[in-house]
């Protein structure tokens, strides 16, 4: 299946003979072209410039997937593990033979979905090899770039696995999802929020933007509309679509960075 894949963003397109005239996802307000042009690259050309999948475990039932040298905008994946079967978060866009294979080896895949559609990436591809579905929120539906027929649609609130649930928040996209993952933390519970919920650099806050590149903000309703999505759920740990991790304490950090951000939003802040 030798797809078309963005170099910008890593997502998937058809392998139609001539790569389309743009990426609808890089032309987008909330992402960026290049000023030289679109660019197209393959998984071929990919592996022949050297990237490896790369695999780490983040805690007991939760193991991070990386590409080295990243790939587009080289989110980590996440693969959340029970024993009824696994879901797959956020999958970049490059997939060689030792990602499936390690993924087989912990397990397989019931389902694959990402926070956004700037992460839906190989989605598609990691569904083939496993028998399965892709998630994709409804309100974002038409920002697939692969169609599939693994494609399964949903809204709101999705038990995808025991314990493990997706939730819409809205805010940088109509669909922007988190998973709430009931075993994390030692059992207090984890959210992995890609870009939905930004860990920052320190790992002491969090933040929340439209468009990342484009450093657009998001308005107060979106940010109320996420902590009221995630609010039912209990949640020590916040994952993020990078390598930063609120370890503890996300809940009350959470609420506080929301106010602090508004309070800008607001016109409130310091000299
Ligand atoms: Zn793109
Ligand atoms: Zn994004």
């Amino acid at each position: 299946m030798p797809n078309w894949i963005c170099a910008t963003c890593g997502n998937h397109y058809p392998d139609t003979g001539d790569p389309p005239a743009s990426c609808v996802i890089c032309a987008d307000e909330r992402q960026w072209v290049p000023k030289s042009g679109q660019r197209w690259t393959t998984h071929d050309e990919l592996a022949a410039d050297g990237r490896r999948s790369e695999f780490w475990e983040e805690e007991p039932g939760l193991i991070g997937i990386g590409v080295s040298p990243s790939v587009g905008i080289g989110q980590r994946a996440l693969l959340v593990r029970t024993d009824q079967g696994n879901l797959l978060w956020d999958p970049p866009g490059f997939v060689d033979d030792e990602a499936i294979a390690r993924v087989r080896e912990a397990g397989g895949l019931v389902a694959v979905t990402a926070s956004h559609p700037h992460f839906y990436g190989a989605m598609a591809e990691w569904a083939h090899a496993f028998g399965a579905d892709v998630l994709v929120p409804e309100a974002d539906r038409d920002w697939v770039t692969l169609p599939d027929p693994a494609i399964r649609t949903w809204a709101g609130q999705l038990a995808v696995l025991p314990g493990v649930t997706l939730v819409q928040c809205g805010g940088h996209f109509p669909g922007s999802a988190v998973v709430h993952w009931a075993a994390g933390a030692g059992g207090a519970g984890a959210l992995l929020t890609g870009d939905t919920i930004f860990v920052t650099p320190g790992e002491d806050r969090l933040s929340f933007i439209w468009s990342a590149p484009n450093r657009l903000p998001l308005p107060e309703p979106l940010i109320r509309g996420i902590l009221d999505a995630v609010r039912p759920f209990p949640f020590d740990r916040i994952y993020g679509g990078w390598a930063a991790t609120i370890r503890q304490g996300a809940r009350p950090k959470l609420e506080a960075s929301a106010e602090r951000y508004i309070q800008f939003l607001r016109g409130d802040a310091p000299d």
